[in-house]
């Protein structure tokens, strides 16, 4: 249990990558708050799950990520109730998948907002503490598309690579601090995003789920698998390792070789 007495925050964790992230971190003893949409019922058993993992405590907060005085809240109350937040994970994130002439202005701002900017309002609002304790993790979960781009995915790619941008910007600032910033950049996982992107991209291609999943997702993806979760939060708990600590300021590939490419 390396992180016994590490709190740990982390968005967008009622689910997919985000939930493993939040579990692997109360396995290894820390008190978690997460943060994400769902059924209440469903989130409070993942909530009691975590404290039975670490054998500490466990937080939900219903944070919008698109409300930026609900996310300082959300690590106020963090702060207060469990202990400023030594790791953060910024991983909410939801996907629109349009041509350009066709977005919806509605939908390139929720994107910018829950994929970019909440990092930054999370990172604003959890760095002073990390800074005075002279430790800290910041992962940030991007995305083999804040390398690459693909079509018809134009607010999402811009919001990845803005979060490159970001993490590179913010290990600089906390260098010195005993703090690191990095990107873990996947390839196609699959979780509920991948399975929820699948309707539209045959509706904006005209193709069959099998040709979607075949010809569009794995396509890039010269392994022909679908990255793990498990593979990723493995990727992640590393990063919260002493071995890490000269890490910093790093996009990370978890991606099948898709970027390589
Ligand atoms: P998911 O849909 O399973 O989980 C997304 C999480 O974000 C959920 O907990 C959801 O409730 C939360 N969320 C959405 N909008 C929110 C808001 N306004 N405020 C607070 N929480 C909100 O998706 P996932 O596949 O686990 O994706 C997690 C992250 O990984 C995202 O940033 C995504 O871009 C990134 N990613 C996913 C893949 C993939 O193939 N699945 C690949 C690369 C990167």
């Amino acid at each position: 249990m390396f992180l016994k007495r590490k709190t740990a925050l982390v968005t967008g964790s009622t689910s997919g990558i985000g939930l493993g992230y939040a579990k692997a971190l109360a396995g290894e003893g820390a008190n978690v708050m997460i943060n994400g949409f769902g059924d209440t019922a469903e989130i409070e058993k993942e909530r009691l799950g975590l404290e039975a993992l670490s054998g500490g405590k466990a937080l939900y907060s219903d944070a919008d990520m698109t409300k930026p005085a609900s996310i300082a809240a959300m690590v106020a109350t963090c702060a207060e109730r469990l202990g400023g937040p030594d790791i953060v994970i910024n991983n909410a994130g939801i996907q629109f998948v349009s041509p350009i002439e066709d977005f919806p202005d509605e939908k390139w701002d929720a994107i910018i907002a829950i994929n970019l900017s909440s990092a930054f309002h999370v990172i604003k609002a959890a760095l002073p503490g990390m800074k005075a304790k002279k430790w800290g993790r910041i992962i940030n979960t991007a995305s083999a598309h804040s390398l690459v781009a693909s079509p018809d995915k134009s607010a999402y790619v811009t919001a990845k690579h803005g979060l490159v941008g970001l993490t590179k910007t913010v290990a600089l600032e906390a260098a010195t601090f005993g703090v690191t910033a990095n990107c873990i950049s996947p390839g196609y996982v699959w979780t509920p995003l991948v399975e929820k992107q699948i309707p539209d991209t045959m509706k904006a291609r005209g193709m069959t789920k099998e040709q979607v999943m075949n010809d569009v997702l794995l396509a890039a993806q010269p392994t022909k698998e679908f990255v793990t979760v498990e593979q990723v939060v493995a990727l992640a708990m590393f990063l919260c390792g002493d071995a890490a600590a000269a890490i910093t300021g790093a996009n990370l590939s978890i991606d099948g070789g898709w970027t390589a490419a």
